[in-house]
């Protein structure tokens, strides 16, 4: 008798710590991400320090800012340095700060479309807009500093790089304080003297809403952050996902990285999404390639001839062969010069 209940104790007991352990391990995304849509919406542009407790993450005005995990809302208001402000409670003792919202029109110091202080949030709801309110360079430093915390009152921050794994790019000038994001709102850093690119907020809130598609393959992040850091939003997308992409959110660029289509030259589900993203009225703008062939699956691909990279002699040495006579070649001495060719 003693023995049966014994092991009912211990396998309640069990049972309890594999649920409480299921129900309480957080797993944080990134606040300007949609869940329903894509990923890597945002640009880091100032990551977590010493001085700087949180990371900065650039949309633009009015993105919509969601909560990065389930939780409750514990604070909402105005704080210094911080401007206007949300901070969510989670399981495991953390807690998510955002800041920079934009503000409330109607009343200046609550965010617009903030949630009530102390309802539950479910995670990706959103619960504020991008915005430049607080320690920030005046109008054109739109920015989400966000933060994740732990310990009494949230007094530790932590890097929320080790809890977001998913990519947010991070377009390099974070090194530069100085691009959107380049606040210090734990501090009392003064950004008075400081130069900042001069880029205007209708430019960014057209940008919102035109956006640039990557493929997700390839040197996929590469092309992300050369596109960041001119400062346009862009979306990754999934190879199996392109259409939904151009119909849904009006996005009529796509761009195809460096090595991109390989292994998908013989797709005919994806060759036939770029056709219809095309005739849709979408723009496909296609880097180098391994193979000649990898082209083939571009619209009308099958009648565009090129060398892929690993095709490509590269060589320089008598490279050439002039076969007729024309001005242009006045002075050369060789009928095959030297001549770098590429791609
Ligand atoms: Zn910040």
């Amino acid at each position: 008798m003693f023995k049966i209940v014994f092991s009912r104790v211990f396998i309640l007991l069990f049972v309890f710590i594999i649920i409480n352990n299921l129900y309480s391990a957080v797993q944080f995304q990134s606040p300007t991400d949609n869940p329903y849509t894509k990923i890597c919406d945002g640009i880091a542009t100032q990551e977590f320090s010493s001085t700087h407790k949180g990371i900065d993450i650039w949309n633009g005005l009015g993105w919509p800012i969601r909560a990065a995990e389930n939780g409750k809302v514990i604070f909402v208001g105005t704080v210094s340095g911080y401007g206007c402000t949300v901070v969510l409670e989670h399981a495991d003792g953390y807690f998510t700060r955002y800041a920079h919202l934009q503000a409330d029109p109607d009343n200046k110091t609550m965010p617009l479309d903030a949630p009530v202080s102390g309802t539950a949030i479910i995670k990706g709801q959103i619960i504020g807009h991008q915005g430049n309110t607080g320690k920030v360079k005046g109008a054109t430093g739109i920015h989400l500093h966000f933060e994740i915390r732990t310990g009494w009152e949230y007094g530790t921050a932590k890097d929320p790089r080790s809890f977001i794994t998913k990519c947010l790019p991070n377009n390099g000038k974070s090194k530069k304080r100085g691009g959107p994001g380049g606040d210090q709102p734990d501090e009392t850093y003064d950004f008075e003297d400081e130069s900042f690119p001069d880029v205007s907020t209708e430019n960014k809130t057209y940008m919102i809403n035109n956006y640039i598609g990557v493929l997700n393959e390839g040197y996929s992040l590469s092309s992300s952050i050369m596109i960041c850091s001119n400062w346009h939003a862009i979306s990754l997308v999934e190879a199996n996902n392109i259409v939904p992409l151009l119909l849904e959110d009006n996005c009529r660029i796509l761009f195809i990285p460096t090595g991109g289509l390989y292994g998908l030259s013989d797709s005919l589900f994806f060759k036939s999404q770029l056709e219809e993203y095309v005739k849709s009225g979408g723009v496909i703008v296609c880097f180098a390639q391994q193979h000649g062939y990898d082209y083939k699956v571009l619209p009308k691909g099958e009648e565009l001839g090129a060398f892929g990279w690993l095709e490509d002699m590269s060589c320089q040495n008598a490279s050439v062969h002039i076969d007729v006579d024309s001005p242009i070649f006045a002075g050369q001495t060789r009928v095959e010069p030297n001549v770098n060719v590429d791609g």
